[in-house]
C-alpha cells in the first residue's frame, strides 16, 4: 500500500505519516515543495525510516502533480498542501485560490488521467461555514465564508464533489473545525499563545522583564481539538465503503480568551481581566501586564463563532475525539515551557 501526502513537512501532514507508518505496513511518499531553506522539522525523525521518502511537488503546478501521480500510482493521495492561516488570505487571496482550490483540482485531474482507483482526501475547514446560522454545524449548514481563505475552500469542496459524481472517483474532503498541537504553526491563535506564555513565565522565573501577549479579537469561539485524534478520522474517511464528506470536531466551543487563561494557569498564573475594547488587558495578581489587545490582529471579518456536530463521523466512523480541550492546552504549554 502506498500513501501519498502532500504538505507532510505541516502539522497534518507530518502527524498522518507518523499514524501510518506506525499503525500500517503502508510506504509513505511525502510531497515537499522546494523552497530556499526547507522546513523539515516535523518529519526530521522519519529521514532514515525505510517505508518513508520524499519527492518533490508543487499542487500550483499541474505537471507536478500529474508526473508524480502518473509514476507513483498511489493508492491514497491525501493533500495537506494548503495555504492554511486565514490571516494571511485577505493579503494574498490569489495565492489561496491558486493552492487550496487549483491545487485541487489539478490533483483530481491528475488522478483521473493518470491513476483512477487513487482515494483522495481534500482537506477542507470550518471556515466554509463562516457567518453561521445555526449551532452545531453540519454537513447541512450553508457554506458562508467570511475570508478569501475559506471562499478557496468552499470552492474546492464542489470540486471535489463534482468529481466524485462525475467520475465516479473515491474523492472526499473532510471539514475540520480547528485542530492543534505541538505542531502548530505560530501564527495561529493557541500556539501564539502557548508559546509566549510559556516565554513570560520563564522570564517571571528568571527576574527577567518581558513583554506581554498582544492578540486581536478575545471574544471569538472556536471549536479546538487534537490534530492527532483527527488524523485517525481523516484515515477512517478514506477507507469507508462509500466515498462520503464528513464533520470533524469537538463539539464543544471555547472562547480565545479561556484559552489565554487556562493556558496561564497551567503553568501557575493567575490573572484578572480589566478595561474593555482596544484597552483590555490581563494582569497579574503583582499587576504586570500579561496580554494586551491590539488592533492589528483583528480581521476585516470575522468568524464569531464555530462549533462542528461530530455525530456523524461518531456513528458512522466508529470515531471519537480522545484529548479533551483542557488536556490540548496544557500540552501544547507544557511542551512550550520546556523548549524555553
Ligand atoms: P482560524 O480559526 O483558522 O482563523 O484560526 P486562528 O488560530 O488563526 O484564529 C482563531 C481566532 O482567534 C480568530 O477568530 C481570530 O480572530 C482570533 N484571534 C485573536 N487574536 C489573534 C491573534 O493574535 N492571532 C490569530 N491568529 N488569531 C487571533
Amino acid at each position: 500500500m502506498k500513501v501519498l501526502i502532500t504538505g507532510v513537512t505541516g502539522q497534518d501532514g507530518s502527524l498522518m505519516a507518523d499514524y501510518l507508518l506506525k499503525n500500517t505496513g503502508a510506504e509513505v511518499v511525502g510531497g515537499v515543495r522546494r523552497l530556499s531553506v526547507p522546513n523539515h522539522a516535523n518529519i526530521e525523525h522519519l529521514k532514515g525510516n525505510s517505508r518513508f521518502r520524499l519527492v518533490s511537488l508543487d499542487v500550483t503546478d499541474p505537471e507536478s502533480i500529474s508526473g508524480i501521480v502518473k509514476t507513483e500510482q498511489p493508492d491514497y493521495y491525501i493533500n495537506f498542501a494548503a495555504n492554511s492561516f486565514v490571516g494571511t488570505s485577505w493579503d494574498m487571496p490569489v495565492n489561496h485560490f491558486q493552492t487550496n482550490t487549483l491545487g485541487v483540482l489539478y490533483s483530481l485531474e491528475a488522478i483521473r488521467k493518470h491513476s483512477p482507483r487513487t482515494r483522495f482526501y481534500s482537506a477542507g475547514s470550518s471556515e466554509q461555514f463562516g457567518d453561521v446560522d445555526y449551532s452545531p454545524q453540519d454537513l447541512n449548514h450553508p457554506f458562508k465564508p467570511r475570508s478569501p481563505y475559506g471562499a478557496s475552500k468552499c470552492a474546492a469542496h464542489h470540486l471535489v464533489k463534482v468529481y466524485r459524481e462525475s467520475y465516479n472517483l473515491y474523492a472526499v474532503q473532510g471539514i475540520l473545525f480547528n485542530h492543534e498541537g505541538v505542531r502548530r504553526g505560530e501564527e495561529f491563535v493557541t500556539r501564539k499563545i502557548t508559546k509566549k506564555v510559556a516565554e513570560i513565565k520563564s522570564a517571571m522565573e528568571t527576574g527577567q522583564i518581558f513583554e506581554p501577549l498582544t492578540l486581536g479579537n478575545l471574544d471569538s469561539k472556536r471549536d479546538w481539538s487534537d490534530a492527532e485524534d483527527f488524523i485517525i478520522g481523516i484515515w477512517r474517511m478514506l477507507n469507508q465503503d462509500r466515498p462520503k464528506d464528513y464533520v470533524l470536531a469537538s463539539n464543544e466551543c471555547h472562547t480565545i480568551r479561556e484559552f489565554v487563561e487556562l493556558s496561564f494557569a497551567t503553568l501557575g498564573i493567575r490573572g484578572v481581566w480589566s478595561g474593555s475594547g482596544f484597552n483590555e488587558v490581563y494582569l497579574s495578581s503583582d499587576n504586570v501586564v500579561l496580554v494586551r489587545v491590539n488592533e492589528q490582529f483583528f480581521r476585516p471579518a470575522e468568524v464569531d463563532l464555530l462549533m462542528g456536530d461530530n455525530s456523524a463521523a461518531i456513528r458512522e466512523l466508529s470515531w471519537e475525539p480522545k484529548i479533551s480541550f483542557r488536556d490540548l492546552v496544557e500540552k501544547m504549554t507544557f511542551s512550550d515551557y520546556n523548549r524555553t
